[in-house]
């Protein structure tokens, strides 16, 4: 599918994202903490308080048998930060025998009301343990001593009985403050408020430091890659600073310097090809006028040159057909089946060989017995033609070919000697590749395309097969190669 340049227009740009999500997760922060402090956090102070109070009015209550009580109401209203009274009931009196006062404005202490304390006494005694919490409106019909009304804040306050063992009854009256929290959320709200706009601030800028190692080097990228697209080489792709976009980085400057190859490889492969078709083309041409037209050139010698250029030709045209064939998409399955491979290299000699014979080559094989292989019949043939071609081409003054097979821990593999030139150890390696041919060889003009081993190489590398090549210059070289024998009792089997 093809996309158009306004496609990508209707993409949000790197950095607005970015900021978006942030700004959705300071919003998220925020939110949550807002519900905790606004709405959240009066009710789970006043829990924790009422908590505070029924335990302390518990511990009270079990020392009310101790002689220092007053030291002990002390303790517990400092540490809680709370104000206690103990009276002691006696008949229908109530007598202060413990007194803590901690906060100036509790309602305990402040507040003269006989109801509040009748009710917390009634509280007491129909529940173990009784509370009320105060509203402000309370203190609109109560009488506040020392101070408006005003000034005395929403408390909690707790009362129980407590009997010791002499049978007194004591009433323990415990009272906490709450109403600072109120402020402390008007705080807290004004607070968030600023802490609100401080993120939303820090967030566009970690957008904008995000986007800037981030979106820049993709957006040069891609620039890059738009002109790789319309065919220059000459570019770069800078990844930036992040792990991610230096690897992206990294992948489109390989991939920008192999297509540079490929075009380079694939100019040459046509300018070699089209060299490689006409030197025959123009042999043919010219030897055919010069037939017509001088009388007396008419000769089989003549004859057999055009027959040798043509079949020259031929052999290009296949080998050029085959490389496209083995490689790319052009590449086929194997037909794979059981053969005897002694045979084929046999029969191949034969024909092949008497072809050879009147020319003057010597061309041998040798075998202990006949080896079967499971392999493409027609493409192993073709690997032994190009090996022998090669080795009858580039054969040494003698012309002595020898081709050996050697079967062995269950391999079966075929080697096929020349006595030639031999290949320079530092070209070895390059021999095998599309159109490679060995540099300053007298004979590399007259004979192949620089096809035929990396034909070689692919068929083998198609059957997994094990290949390679012994060569010393001057010696003449060895080319082998090796696939797993199928043992003759199998290959019998197979119909
Ligand atoms: P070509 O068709 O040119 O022979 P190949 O792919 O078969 O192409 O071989 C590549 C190059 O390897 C040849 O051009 C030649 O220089 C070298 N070469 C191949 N076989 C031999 C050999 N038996 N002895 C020496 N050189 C060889």
């Amino acid at each position: 599918m093809k996309r158009t340049k306004n496609d990508t227009s209707r993409y949000t740009g790197l950095r607005a994202q970015i900021f978006v999500v942030l700004a959705v997760f300071v919003l998220v922060v925020l939110a949550i903490l807002w519900v905790f402090q606004l709405f959240l956090l009066k009710p789970m102070y006043e829990s924790i308080k009422s908590s505070e109070l029924r335990v302390a009015s518990e511990r009270i209550a079990d020392s009310t048998d101790k002689a220092d009580m007053q030291s002990l109401t002390d303790t517990i209203a400092k540490r809680g930060n709370i104000c206690i009274s103990v009276y002691e009931i006696i008949g229908r009196d109530a007598i202060l025998r413990a007194n803590s006062h901690i906060q100036g404005s509790c309602i305990i202490h402040n507040v003269t009301s006989d109801s509040l304390m009748n009710r917390l006494y009634a509280g007491a005694l129909a529940d173990t343990y009784y509370t009320e919490r105060i509203s402000e409106n309370f203190f609109v019909s109560h009488t506040v001593s020392g101070g408006s009304t005003g000034d005395v804040p929403e408390s909690i306050i707790s009362s129980r009985l407590a009997k010791t063992k002499a049978g007194d009854t004591y009433l323990i009256v415990l009272n906490a403050e709450i109403e600072p929290v109120g402020n402390t959320t008007r705080t807290l709200s004004v607070q968030l408020g600023i802490i609100t706009g401080i993120l939303l601030i820090v967030a566009a800028g970690i957008a904008v430091f995000i986007s800037q190692h981030i979106s820049r080097p993709i957006a040069q990228m891609s620039k890059e890659a738009r002109k790789l697209a319309l065919g220059s080489y000459d570019v770069h792709f800078d990844g930036g600073t992040s792990r991610e976009t230096a690897e992206l980085g990294e992948a489109l400057n390989y991939a920008a310097r192999e297509l540079s190859a490929l075009d380079t490889m694939q100019k040459e492969l046509i300018a070699n090809i089209s060299h490689d078709l006409r030197t025959p083309l123009t042999m043919i041409s010219g030897y055919s006028e010069v037939m017509r037209d001088i009388p007396g050139e008419m000769t089989p010698e003549n004859m057999q040159i055009i027959i040798d250029e043509t079949k020259r030709l031929n052999a290009l045209v296949n080998d050029i057909l085959d490389i496209s064939t083995m490689t790319g998409a052009g590449r086929k399955e194997l037909a794979c089946e059981t053969f005897s491979l002694t045979d084929t290299v046999r029969r191949t000699l034969d024909r092949y060989g008497k072809l050879r014979t009147h020319d003057g080559y010597t061309i041998t094989f040798e075998c202990d017995r006949e080896a079967f292989i499971f392999a493409d019949r027609s493409k192993i043939l073709q690997v032994v033609y190009n090996l022998m071609n090669n080795a009858i081409n580039y054969t040494g003054e003698d012309k002595v070919v020898r081709i050996r097979q050697i079967t062995e821990s269950g391999m079966c593999r075929i080697e096929v000697t020349d006595t030639g030139e031999g290949i320079p150890k530092e070209q070895l390696p390059q021999i095998w590749d599309r159109y490679y041919k060995v540099k300053n060889y007298y004979k590399r003009s007259v004979t192949g395309s620089g096809l035929g081993l990396s034909i070689v190489k692919n068929i083998l590398l198609l059957h997994g097969a094990e290949f390679g090549v012994r060569s010393e210059v001057g010696q003449g070289s060895t080319f082998w190669f090796a696939l797993p024998e199928v043992p003759p009792e199998e290959a019998a089997l197979d119909p």
